[in-house]
């Protein structure tokens, strides 16, 4: 099974405008080292994770039908691009009730409603659904905003654990840690160079949820401008992976 990801940065992606950084530089001359806003693929349930800003590109590119559509939080590099769904007219969407409320208003906002069959599914967290694949949506700190969680999805035999954007508390969450453990893909948060308490995960704690989850195989996402360059992280973070846009993993 193959799991893609779209986008391997963070809100003000990688160039950021007008930041002449290291990373910034090479990735203006060199488009591998591009990083648009954060989201996933899983193409044998045709399911997006996150509808990044960066959505029509990555549709592009991918020219595949979307039919499920899973929300991390209402942060707007995770959902701002939720408009650009309206090229399909049934998708079904699942998150916290309260950040469905925010795709359901950018959807009447942008979308319209009459002619489209989305339907919501609101999902608790910390308890596993069947829709055909099993899914369990558990909480993460990721302050200032009110709800953000993780996803873990069953499909068949595999299992794929996404933190979405979390801080470093995660790690002393004993009931999400195992509920991840032995996924056969984690996908984590990896945005600086340093942990932010509450925020988002630095390398030397986003390698320790890797250790303490045990996957088969993980890969490190959602990284900023400002993190280490590329290739400096892949030693660091070995045996684990970097993401980079469009990155095709197979599990
Ligand atoms: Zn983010
Ligand atoms: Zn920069
Ligand atoms: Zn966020």
């Amino acid at each position: 099974m193959e799991v893609v990801i779209l986008g391997s940065g963070v809100y003000s992606g990688t160039p950021k405008p007008l930041c002449n950084c290291e990373n910034c530089s090479k990735a203006r001359k060199f488009p591998l080292y591009r990083r648009t806003r954060f989201s996933i693929y899983i193409p044998k349930i045709r399911a997006l994770i996150d509808p990044s800003p960066d959505l029509h590109y990555h549709l592009e590119h991918l020219n595949e039908r979307i039919e499920h559509v899973f929300i991390t939080h209402a942060h707007f590099d995770h959902i701002g691009g939720l408009p650009e769904l309206q090229i399909f007219k049934h998708i079904r969407l699942y998150g916290h009730p309260k950040t469905l409320q925010v795709a359901r208003y950018l959807q009447k906002r942008f979308v319209g409603e009459s002619r489209w069959r989305w339907e919501y599914f609101p999902l608790e967290f910390s308890r596993w659904y069947d829709f055909g694949f099993r899914v369990y949506h558990f909480k993460v700190p990721h302050q200032p905003i009110e709800v953000a969680g993780g996803f873990i999805i069953k499909i068949g035999s595999k299992k794929i654990a996404i933190t979405g954007d979390t801080g470093p508390e995660i790690l002393n969450d004993s009931r999400a840690l195992e509920e991840m453990k032995g996924a056969d893909l984690l996908v984590a948060d990896m945005t600086h160079k340093h942990s932010i308490p509450q925020a988002h995960l630095g390398v030397d704690d986003a390698i320790k949820l890797a250790q303490t989850v045990k996957p088969k195989k993980a890969v490190f996402a959602h990284i900023s401008h400002a993190n280490y360059p590329h290739e400096e992280l892949e030693e660091m973070v070995k045996p684990y992976m970097v993401a980079r846009d469009f990155m095709h993993i197979n599990i």
